[in-house]
C-alpha cells in the first residue's frame, strides 16, 4: 500500500520525454492511476505523479515527471532533468517522425542528466498495429546500439506499461544497491 505514514526507502525521479502526442501523459496516467483519460488536457500543468511500490522488500516511490506541453525542441528545461535517475523516451509506432526525433531526445537527455541514468525507449500505441510506421526491429536495433532498454506499449490497452516502469525502476534499484 501507500499509506501516508508508510516508510519510504527510496524516491526515484523518472522523466517522460518524446514528441508531443506520442502518449506520454496517458502512459503516466495508466501507471500512476490505472486510467486512460479520454480528455488528455486533464493532466496539463501537473508536474509529476507518484506511485509507491515494493521492490525486493523495499518501499520505492516512483516520482514520474511529465513535460506538460514543453515538447518543442530544447524547450524542456534542465530543471526537468535535474536529479532524474530514470527516463522513458517515447515515440508513436504510427508516426515515423516521432521515431526520427529519438536521437535528438537522447542527445538532449544525455546532455542534461546524470551519466548513470537508466533509459528505456518506448514505442507506444501498439494497439494500432494496422497503422504501424516504425518496424519493431528498427527500434530494437537502435536501442541495442545505444545501450538502452526497449519495449512497445499501449497505454490504451494497458499493455507493457507496468512492465516498462518496473524494468526501469528495478534497474535503478540494482544500481543503488
Ligand atoms: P503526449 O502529448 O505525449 O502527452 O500524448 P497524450 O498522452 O496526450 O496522447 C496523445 C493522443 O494519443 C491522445 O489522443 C491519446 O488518447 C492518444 N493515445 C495515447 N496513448 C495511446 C495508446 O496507447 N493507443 C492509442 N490508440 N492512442 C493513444
Ligand atoms: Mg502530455
Amino acid at each position: 500500500g501507500s499509506a501516508a505514514n508508510e516508510k519510504i526507502d527510496y524516491v526515484f525521479k523518472t522523466v517522460l520525454i518524446g514528441d508531443s502526442a506520442v502518449g506520454k501523459s496517458q502512459i503516466l496516467s495508466r501507471f500512476a492511476r490505472n486510467e486512460f483519460s479520454v480528455d488528455s488536457k486533464a493532466t496539463i500543468g501537473v508536474e509529476f505523479q507518484t506511485r509507491t511500490l515494493e521492490i525486493e522488500h523495499k518501499s520505492v516511490k516512483a516520482q514520474i515527471w511529465d513535460t506538460a506541453g514543453q515538447e518543442r525542441y530544447r524547450a524542456v528545461t534542465s530543471a526537468y532533468y535535474r536529479g532524474a535517475v530514470g527516463a522513458l523516451l517515447v515515440y508513436d509506432i504510427t508516426k515515423r517522425q516521432s521515431f526520427d526525433h529519438v536521437p535528438r531526445w537522447l542527445d538532449e537527455l544525455r546532455g542534461h542528466a546524470d551519466k548513470n541514468i537508466v533509459i528505456m525507449l518506448i514505442g507506444n500505441k501498439s494497439d494500432l498495429e494496422n497503422d504501424r510506421a516504425v518496424p519493431s526491429e528498427d527500434a530494437k536495433e537502435f536501442a541495442e546500439k545505444e545501450g538502452v532498454f526497449f519495449m512497445e506499449t499501449s497505454a490504451l490497452e494497458a499493455t507493457n506499461v507496468e512492465t516498462a516502469f518496473l524494468t526501469v525502476l528495478t534497474a535503478i534499484f540494482n544500481i543503488v544497491n
